[in-house]
């Protein structure tokens, strides 16, 4: 008995030497800078970065020279700086986004095909014949987004999820659990927007939504910046083309629409058309003495 006790005595004081003398030899040093960014990260955990969650991406902004420091959309342009100073990196410039529903299914009578009466949620209503609703690219209202959604930014009205832009980080954990993909992060300038988000011809739209995008095209024709295409059967909109292109097109697009679902984001319009007026205005005294020369 105390031969036993004695030998599991030597055996754990072995062990902890051979794990002390590991430790000093296999020792990596952290680089205070991946806890001063931890830091200045918000600790939200939304995953918006990319990353598992704020000390992973501060791990992988310190330590991988390809890891932008302008990922953390919960902290914005102020964290973005702090991040890029303690990295030694540029701040990022990406554009703001946000979160936009492609559906106004409320505005488009949609047709039902049944009445659930099942769980409480998108995913669970969509295994069933792809959802209540004749159309299968609609918002089925049980709030999957509404769950995940870490910053209250999104809430249910009529049926429909809506979205608070005050609230909204763009960390895109509402776009991964939709199951019938209407959601997607679209740029906060974004100037006009399709609020309908179906791949189904133009017939079976109309037969199932008074509203939705019926694929005509004519938008794609009328856009002077080529702004607009229809890939694979769903209009999509190129966001920096068109700000790039500006005020001049006077939208007309949204004019051709004979759906009236492509539409103006009328906030950003206005702050464009302000914003060209100026850069118009700033111009016009450089430009005098060469028109006098
Ligand atoms: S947007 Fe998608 S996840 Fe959110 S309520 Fe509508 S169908 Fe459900
Ligand atoms: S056709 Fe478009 S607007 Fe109508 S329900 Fe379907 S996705 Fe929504």
């Amino acid at each position: 008995m105390l031969t036993s006790v004695l030998s599991l005595l030597a055996l754990g004081f072995i062990a902890s030497v051979v794990l002390s003398v590991a430790s000093r030899v296999f020792y990596v040093e952290e680089d205070p800078r991946v806890e001063a960014v931890s830091e200045a990260l918000p600790g939200a955990n939304c995953g918006g970065c990319g990353f598992a969650g704020c000390d992973a991406y501060a791990a992988a902004v310190i330590q991988d020279p390809s890891v932008s420091a302008g990922l953390c959309c919960a902290g914005g342009p102020e964290v973005s700086a702090r991040v890029a100073e303690l990295a030694g990196k540029a701040a990022g410039s990406a554009d703001p986004q946000i979160s936009f529903r492609r559906c106004v299914k409320d505005e488009g009578k949609v047709k039902k095909k049944y009445e659930y009466q099942g769980l409480d949620s998108c995913a669970a209503s969509a295994q069933l014949e792809d959802g209540p609703d004749a159309c299968k690219y609609s918002c089925l209202g049980f709030g999957d987004c509404v769950k995940v959604c870490n910053f209250n930014a999104m809430y249910l009205e009529n049926g429909l999820v809506q979205i608070d832009p005050d609230k909204c980080v763009a960390c895109g954990a509402c776009v991964g659990v939709c199951p019938n993909k209407i959601l997607e992060m679209i740029p906060r300038r974004a100037r006009v927007q399709v609020f309908c988000s179906t791949l189904d011809k133009m017939k079976d739209v109309m037969n199932v939504c008074e509203a939705g995008c019926i694929n005509c095209g004519k938008c794609v024709k009328k856009c002077p910046a080529q702004a607009i295409s229809n890939a694979e059967g769903n209009i999509r909109i190129d966001h920096a083309a068109c700000l790039a292109y500006g005020p001049e097109c006077e939208e007309a697009c949204v004019d051709a629409c004979p759906r009236s679902i492509l539409r103006l984001m009328c906030h950003n319009s206005v702050t464009l058309k302000a914003e060209a007026a100026a850069a118009a205005a700033a111009a016009a005294p450089e430009q005098q003495p060469q028109a006098n020369a």
